[in-house]
């Protein structure tokens, strides 16, 4: 969950795809410095606000079998994209990104495994094909989720439309080729997600959207104040080891003191009966010091009595379900 460090580069590389795609002359205007809020109208603030926003809450009176909590475990293989989405990959952040794929997915895959819980792992399309693999690694047990996860780990804020539905509809192809199932989740590289994302991903079919941070527990997203009918499984920044335990990251913290957050995020969701959605990545929950808080953290769960471990699809169809009225399945958004 990398922030853009350079701007210049993100517009480089941006033109340079564009131009690739054949889109540079579907490219927004030169920017111009943005009007500061204090000087905008409160038609502008709302038509803004509303653009895309929390709906109803599809939180459900319980979960299935009775269960107190629902516990979702992502993982976002983000491995080589890292550095490759900017354009300017160094040979050393590549061997990170490697790790991923070599040794902390299989080190993550054999935790759940063993625990026999479901994951939904997040795959940018590149990396599934640099290492496709790892298709094999998590497919095992059969209990698993792909969902999509772009193309190149790229920034959606910072493409034209028509090369943001490109990418995102490659990278749904993509991973449809490599693993053998539709996948039928979306979570934006970096949850960045620009004015157009959701339209995108309405059109293409997408049962559920992961990158946005409203509420604790499911809702629907409007699109312009209407219902959309897409269920939103959100995240925070505060259940994502990215910022938290990567030594070169701004925000690091101790990985002990890490998992004492998660824990305390999970007993509040257990005592409310919500959900506990947690995202990780294997090439940084993988290494050996950082797998121990999530082993501890699963051993923590699976001492309370009412936990459904669910992939974010069975969670998704859950919510949709138990909805009342229910959730109609997602309209495309354009005609
Ligand atoms: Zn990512």
């Amino acid at each position: 969950m990398l922030r853009p460090s350079n701007l210049a580069t993100v517009l480089a590389v941006t033109l340079g795809l564009a131009a690739r795609l054949g889109f540079a002359q579907t490219l927004p205007a030169q920017a111009t410095a943005p009007t500061p809020g204090w000087r905008w109208t409160m038609d502008s603030v709302r038509r803004v606000v509303h653009a895309v926003r929390a709906g109803r809450s599809l939180k459900p009176r319980s979960w299935p079998g009775g269960a107190r909590v629902a516990v979702l475990l992502s993982f976002d293989v983000d491995n080589e994209t890292i550095p490759l989405r900017f354009g300017e990959p160094t040979i050393g952040a590549l061997s990170q990104g490697q790790y991923g794929a070599r040794v902390g997915l299989r080190r993550v895959v054999e935790l759940v495994d063993r625990h026999r819980i479901p994951a939904t792992f997040f795959i940018p399309a590149v990396s599934l094909m640099l290492s496709p693999e790892m298709a094999r690694v998590i497919q095992q047990s059969g209990r698993h989720e792909f969902g999509i996860h772009g193309w190149i780990h790229e920034m959606n804020a910072t493409l034209p439309e028509a090369a943001e539905r490109e990418l995102i509809q490659r990278a749904l192809d993509t991973l449809t080729h490599l693993t053998g199932v539709r996948p039928v989740g979306y979570r934006a590289p970096s949850w960045n997600m620009s004015p157009s994302t959701l339209r995108i991903v309405r059109d293409l079919g997408f049962l559920y959207e992961s990158s946005l941070m409203a509420d604790d527990s499911p809702y629907e997203l409007l699109a312009d104040g209407q219902p959309t009918g897409m269920v939103e499984l959100p995240v925070e920044w505060i259940l994502d080891d990215a910022p938290l335990v990567n030594p070169q990251g701004d925000r690091y913290s101790a990985p002990r003191d890490v998992l004492q957050v998660w824990v305390d995020e999970f007993d509040r969701a257990f005592q409310e009966g919500g959900m506990f959605l947690l995202t990780m990545h294997p090439h940084i929950i993988g290494h050996r010091s950082r797998i121990v808080i999530l082993e501890r953290l699963i051993d923590h769960i699976r001492s309370k009595p009412g936990v459904w471990f669910a992939t974010h699809r069975e969670a998704a169809e859950y919510v949709a379900r138990a909805a009342a009225p229910p959730l109609p399945p997602p309209r495309p958004a354009s005609p």
